[in-house]
């Protein structure tokens, strides 16, 4: 059995990952807002059909994002530090 090797971003902010909520509008149409629980800053994602992305110019990537009501408290340095450098940087 093949592993599954396909992956997914993971919205951080504060070394946690973002909490993620999403809002029906009134239209039908859909909001999510990433919220970081640290500093609660917030970032609006709108829906949109997957026609054209190459109009928003060269470079443009469609990115898998793991969206999460109730992320893990797990601080996400870990994974990218190595072992013994776990000192907060201030
Ligand atoms: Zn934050």
């Amino acid at each position: 059995m093949a592993a599954d090797t396909s992956t997914v971003w993971v919205p951080v902010c504060c070394g946690r990952m973002m909490r993620c909520n999403l809002f029906k509008q009134a239209d039908g149409s859909v909001l999510a807002a990433l919220v970081c629980t640290m500093c609660s800053k917030n970032i609006t994602l709108e829906q949109e059909p997957l026609a054209e992305p190459s109009h928003y110019g060269e470079g443009t990537n469609l990115l898998r994002l793991l969206g999460s009501a109730k992320p893990p408290k797990t601080d996400r340095r870990k994974a990218v530090r190595e072992p013994g450098l776990d000192e907060p940087t201030m």
